[in-house]
């Protein structure tokens, strides 16, 4: 890395599409940002923004064959705003990678000996890691000299102690087949926690929180003194709190039943409570905007969807306080907690005894900065902190290479 080199550029591969942020370290600007949709399709989308130029979105539809030809449009972007990847100003490449099981704790930089691994947790994350090595292999391909930083989603779990990581199933099947909690969005969670924490004015050491990150895929966590006591996901996202599409908890012998009684397949009961379940099987709609128009207008569906969604979360508020054991906030981030006041509003409804209230004024202001909506007199402080996974994974890419 040269003194110049303070840019990263940050890459989250799906499956069909790569999203990217160009960002400079020196003051954690953001330089450009996209999305590269439907790859290998033929109408693959590439949406790109300089924002360093201060222009405009520039939109092109065309095939995009795979992740190779998404990466070099991406890099065919960059360069016509001066950003080009071959830049000695790039520092180095920040991937999202989901699953780093128990072997990744840290942000790491990638080897063939890491790609191994990463390759080996596929049995655990069939839909994200095999993605999220595609890009890496891309990017690699494309700047073999340049250092490339996996930044894991389970990381910031891997804290969880074992009573709280483990199932209660025999430890010898569980062992053998790497069967625990995991826990996802945990680059979310680090920095909404460390957020909340810097909101208070305190150190992260000294507060402990819980973090609601409602998005899509929703997880809640327990954060103590900075550390990850409990996390709602497990050994894949779909545990724990109701989602767009995903049921989050439920009874395991649903699943036999399903299997048994109403003769579905594996890939069948998969696809039910991954795709169809959440709020989109409870009413059809997995959008929170929708959900809450619907239920102005009078749809029982939705409110009892809406009902059913906040009851979860509220369990998972009480599992934490115990957890816990004091509380010092409560912060709501990502798509649903930033913006949906009415379930900011209704997830902490009545529990006034724990010393949670949200002031319905403070509650319905709109703003991108993290800020609290409680009374001044709540004994726990409740906050919206906007989540930035792009940031914290540049943030910490740099900090490993220019360390
Ligand atoms: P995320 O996965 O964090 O991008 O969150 C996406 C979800 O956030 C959407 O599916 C919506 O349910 C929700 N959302 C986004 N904007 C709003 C809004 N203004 N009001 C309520 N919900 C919203």
């Amino acid at each position: 890395m040269t003194a110049t080199a303070t840019r990263v550029l940050v890459l989250n591969s799906g499956s069909s599409s790569l999203k990217y942020q160009l960002l400079d370290m020196t003051d954690a600007t953001r330089l450009a940002v996209g999305l590269v949709e439907r790859i290998g399709e033929e109408t693959s989308r590439l949406s790109h923004t300089p924002l360093a130029a201060g222009g405009d979105k520039r939109e092109t539809e065309g095939p995009i064959a795979d992740h190779e030809a998404a990466l070099k449009a991406v890099g065919a972007e960059l360069t016509a705003d001066g950003l080009g990847l071959d830049s000695p100003e790039l520092a180095a490449i920040g991937h999202r990678v989901v699953h780093g099981g128990l072997e990744f704790t840290e942000p790491t930089v990638i080897d063939d000996a890491v790609l191994k691994e990463i390759e080996r947790l596929v049995p655990v994350a069939p839909l994200h890691n095999p993605a999220n090595l595609t890009g890496i292999r891309t990017a690699r391909a494309l700047r073999p000299d340049l250092p490339q930083v996996a930044v894991f989603d389970t990381a910031f779990h891997t804290t969880m102690p074992e009573h709280a990581a483990r199932y209660a199933i025999d430890v010898a099947t569980a062992d053998a087949h790497r069967i625990r909690r995991y826990g996802f969005h945990g680059t979310s969670h680090a920095y909404v926690s460390r957020k909340t924490a810097e909101l208070l004015g305190k150190d992260p050491a000294e507060v402990n929180v819980i973090v609601l990150h409602l998005g899509n895929g929703a997880s809640a966590s327990a954060v103590a003194g900075g550390r990850c006591v409990d996390t709602s996901m497990g050994l894949t996202p779909l545990e724990g709190l109701v989602m767009g599409t995903r049921s989050g908890d439920i009874d395991p012998a649903v699943t036999f039943h399903l299997k048994r009684v109403a003769g579905m397949s594996e890939d069948e009961v998969d696809v039910l409570l991954n795709k169809k379940s959440g709020l989109i099987g409870l009413c059809g709609d997995n959008d929170m905007r929708e959900i809450r128009r619907r239920i102005d207008e009078g749809d029982e569906r939705a409110a009892l969807a809406f009902d059913i969604y906040i009851h979860r979360l509220k369990k998972y508020i009480g599992a934490y306080s115990a957890v816990l054991g004091r509380v010092d906030a409560v912060a709501f981030t990502a798509g649903v907690g930033e913006n949906a006041a009415p379930v900011r509003e209704a997830a902490v409804a009545g529990l006034e005894e724990m010393g949670l209230a949200v002031d319905a004024s403070l509650n319905a202001v709109r703003s991108g900065e993290p800020r609290l909506i409680s009374p001044e007199y709540a004994r726990v402080a409740v906050a919206v902190v906007p989540t930035d996974e792009e940031l914290e994974i540049a943030q910490q890419t740099y900090a490993l290479v220019s360390a």
